[in-house]
């Protein structure tokens, strides 16, 4: 068995005249941690949620769990049973607590996770009782993770968890989603914070106008890894500047012709965000 939990080939959307998705492939093998990463109206909700069934396609072919989203029929409860989802805006149910809420959804899946430990997760243990039209945005937004995974999916789709939480929110979802990588969850997740998809993402694809521009290891992403150091020094009046693949030689020879500290020596390599700018700025029509 070597099928992928998500495999999708030349997938189109178009809404009138906006081509949405303009063909993506996508190969994400159990375990992975993969993020969708991209500007604002790159296309990354429309990919998800064609992948979760919630809309349909104009070209391509995707098989999620070996399933069909679109045209699984009579598996679809079995199929559900196995996902786990969190919308960019969730459902309201401003009347009811946060506890009866994650216990009203436990009840829709055949393995539920422990209800208590999922509130802990999630940092919302305080909160049981709280009604949910009471919570804070972030508040609401670890109540959707919680019911994303409260039935032990296989496969999870999240998409842009984090948009509105503080920082620490931020850290403290980011650790969950660590914690559901011991459990072997695949994970699917848009979002537009590099560092998001840095901190959690095993690959990433960044996406951008509907095509998917590179899919690397966030690493290597736009040739980072193998991108020359730039070496600048201070000699006399002059800056002096060398690109090289061996900084530490070129610093090693600098430092013996100075016979110690190199004045205003810098090494700068291009940050994640240059390459990532470069990647998005150069495709936009
Ligand atoms: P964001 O980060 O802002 O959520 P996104 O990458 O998720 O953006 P999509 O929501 O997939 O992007 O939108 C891609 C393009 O399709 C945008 O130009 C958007 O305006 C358009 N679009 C999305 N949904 C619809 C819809 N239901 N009807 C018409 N156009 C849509």
């Amino acid at each position: 068995m070597n099928v992928n939990v998500i495999e999708v080939k030349g997938l189109k959307k178009s809404y009138g005249q906006v081509h949405a998705v303009r063909g993506v492939d996508l190969s994400i093998p159990a375990g992975e941690i993969f993020a969708l990463l991209g500007p604002n109206g790159a296309g990354k909700t429309t990919t998800v949620e064609i992948l979760e069934g919630f809309r349909g396609r104009d070209a391509g072919e995707i098989s999620i769990l070996g399933f069909d989203p679109q045209t699984q029929g009579y598996a679809a409860r079995q199929w559900r049973d196995r996902i786990g989802i969190v919308l960019q805006s969730a459902a309201d149910a401003g009347d009811l607590t946060v506890i009866e809420t994650v216990k009203h959804f436990s009840g829709y899946y055949s393995k539920p996770r422990n209800i208590d430990e999922v509130m802990n997760a999630v940092g919302l243990e305080d909160k049981s009782g709280a009604l949910i039209r009471n919570l804070s945005g972030g508040q609401r937004r670890r109540l959707d993770v919680a019911l994303g995974i409260i039935g032990s999916p296989e496969l999870l789709f999240l998409d842009e968890p984090t948009t509105g939480f503080d920082p620490e929110a931020r850290r403290a979802f980011w650790a969950l989603i660590e914690q559901l990588r011991g459990t072997g969850t695949t994970i699917l997740l848009t979002t537009h914070y590099l560092d998001e998809a840095e901190a959690l993402a095993d690959r990433v694809a960044v996406i951008n106008n509907g095509l998917i521009v590179e899919v690397s290891t966030p690493a290597e992403l736009g040739g980072r890894a193998t991108a020359q150091a730039v070496v600048t020094w201070r000699d006399g009046s002059q800056i002096k500047t060398e690109a090289t693949d061996n900084p530490t030689a070129v610093v090693a020879r600098l430092s013996a012709h100075f016979g110690g500290e190199i004045p205003e020596l810098a090494v700068i390599r291009p940050s994640l965000e240059d390459i990532y700018l470069t990647m998005i700025g150069g495709r936009d029509e």
